[in-house]
């Protein structure tokens, strides 16, 4: 006979309880009740804002305005950069931004999720249909394994295994870092391209599949602000053999 007080319900109790341990039942931003796994509710996220036209063809920075038609931001106007082009899914935003670094300092590792739904929203640009359709690998930009020693995780990759799997995409970790960067905020475009030189490589899963396909890839980041840093990976992507490289992030810096 089983014990009176052992029941599986009381099991499925624990379960919940141990789950809103892990993953907290109230939205980041407003802190209203939630429920169903998310972190973020409905009003709060309907109320961050995404990147809508007109903007920048190359790396999405928002035009105030009206345009008509395709244009490059005077940044873009005289740059070449690696990759095709750079698409974020939100504008530049305190509370998106708070959200980012929630993840990244505080690791709150479950926010990645609702970073990879913000980022998923690039996705509706048309010029990602041929990547989407041809399931490019999602690429993560690495982080250098000392910063990853002390972070013990990299933003990037844990934004990028949501996305992928909201997209239906493969994740590929194709890249790593071979020299620790200084940091690049305080630097200027020059130093921020000689700061990043030889900083990436292939990884073995990197060359493991251009041996057996030849695709694009799509690079995915947290913020997009210069776009050197994923102009130094694309770099290396398309040197190591994929045909063309995209950009997304969840936010343009
Ligand atoms: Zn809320
Ligand atoms: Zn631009």
């Amino acid at each position: 006979m089983p014990h009176p007080k052992f029941s599986l319900d009381g099991f499925c109790d624990l379960g919940a309880k141990v789950l809103d341990q892990l993953y907290p039942s109230w939205c980041v931003l407003c802190e209203n009740e939630l429920s169903g796994g998310r972190s973020i509710c409905d009003s709060c996220h309907d109320l961050l804002p995404p990147i809508s036209a007109p903007f920048c063809q190359v790396c999405s920075e928002p035009f105030q305005g009206k345009i008509d038609g395709e244009f490059k931001c005077p940044n873009c106007a005289d740059l070449k950069f690696a990759f095709d082009f750079a698409r974020s899914g939100m504008m530049r935003d305190p509370q998106t931004l708070e959200i980012i670094h929630r993840l990244k300092y505080g690791r709150e590792i479950h926010l990645a999720s609702e970073l990879a739904r913000l980022a998923a929203q690039a996705f509706l640009d048309p010029r990602f249909e041929l990547s989407l359709a041809e399931k490019w690998p999602l690429i993560p930009v690495p982080l250098h394994y000392r910063r990853m020693q002390h972070r013990h995780f990299n933003q990037a990759a844990e934004i990028g295994r949501s996305l992928a799997k909201l997209a239906d995409l493969p994740l590929l970790f194709a890249l790593k870092r071979v020299r620790n960067t200084t940091t690049q905020t305080l630097l200027s475009r020059k130093q921020r391209l000689d700061n990043l030189r030889g900083a990436f490589a292939l990884t073995k899963s990197g060359s493991k599949w251009l041996s057996k396909q030849r695709s694009g890839a799509i690079l995915i980041d947290d913020i997009l602000t210069t776009g050197s840093t994923v102009d130094a990976c694309s770099k290396q992507l398309r040197r190591a053999g994929f045909s063309h490289v995209h950009v997304v992030t969840v936010m343009r810096g």
